[in-house]
């Protein structure tokens, strides 16, 4: 039994909190669900409730009251990030030749980790983002997105052609991938390495939203962790294009090579094969891998 309790309007201007229509059981007095402007009817849990929360620009925000006390903004509560779940997978099944293993993945991510459904979904190409030329996708932490949320760009919209370039141009990137998913590197197609690239960002994000929220310690974190490399300061796609003639450090190496090969790397190969390696052992680098092993082998990798 429920039945809308209309808002109370006094007149002058419509108050932001009568955007929303609360609905209450009448015979318990429990809150039942929300109904938004624009008609969407979202319900409320058990010892849930709907309030207006004063914010710190003197203006009142809508958020869920959960009934350990804690408040959740409203644009960030569960049936919304359902309702994210279902246009993100109905737009990756129509994207032409990867749709159906993006969603994939994609469904089988979220399930693995629920809190994947916070994340925004982004599909471009190196036209829109430069960046993608080299590498299947980026994440982007939630401290830099303007709504809080991790946002996971993928190349997704020019098909299966842009991995089988990575598969010439990262090996030792898909020497590494394959390593830890149980493969050989030969093992690897496209296909799957698309997979997995997609996968590996919904880990990054993963990982933002549950290990370093906190927008400082995710800088420093990564900082530290970048300074670490062989190279320091360079992740791998940086050092190839650093060392390519007219790089940053293309000059640099010609001039410090004896040492260079003392240290071990006996060409420019050697050193971004070293740094590829170091690369994905970095703490922030190897839980996105982990996570897109774990869900490529829910969704049936091929074991050699
Ligand atoms: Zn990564």
């Amino acid at each position: 039994m429920s039945e809308t309790i209309a808002p109370q309007r006094p007149g002058g201007p419509m108050a932001d909190h009568e955007l929303f229509d609360l609905r209450v059981d009448q015979a318990s007095g429990d809150e039942e669900g929300v109904m938004t402007a624009e008609g969407e009817y979202l319900p409320l849990g058990p010892g849930e409730s709907f309030v207006m929360v004063q914010n710190e620009g003197g203006g009142r925000d809508p958020m869920i009251r959960k009934p350990d006390g804690s408040e959740v903004p409203f644009s960030e509560w569960e049936p919304v990030c359902e309702k994210r779940v279902q246009e993100t997978l109905t737009r990756l099944e129509s994207l032409p030749e990867l749709g159906h293993d993006l969603a994939l993945v994609y469904a089988v991510a979220v399930k693995a980790a629920p809190e994947l459904s916070k994340v925004d979904v982004v599909i471009s190409d190196e036209s829109e983002h430069p960046v993608l030329e080299n590498t299947g996708g980026y994440a982007v932490h939630g401290s830099k997105t303007g709504t809080g949320r991790p946002e996971v760009v993928m190349h997704a919209n020019k098909g299966l052609e842009h991995y089988e370039k990575l598969l010439e141009t990262r090996t030792k990137s898909v020497e590494v991938c394959a390593r830890k998913m149980g493969l050989q590197p030969e093992a690897v197609d496209a296909k799957t390495l698309m997979r997995f690239m997609a996968l590996h960002e919904l880990g990054h994000a993963l990982d933002d939203l549950t290990r370093v929220r906190d927008e400082n310690d995710h800088r420093e974190k990564r900082e530290a962790e970048i300074k670490s490399l062989p190279v320091p300061g360079y992740n791998p796609v940086a050092l190839t294009r650093a060392l390519e003639p007219g790089g940053k450090l293309f000059d640099w190496y010609k001039q410090n090579q004896p040492a260079i090969a003392a240290a071990g790397y006996s060409s420019r190969g050697q050193l971004i094969e070293a740094q590829e390696e170091a690369y994905h052992a970095l703490d922030s680098e190897d839980f996105p891998d982990q996570f897109a092993v774990q869900v490529m082998h829910e969704v049936g990798v091929k074991q050699t």
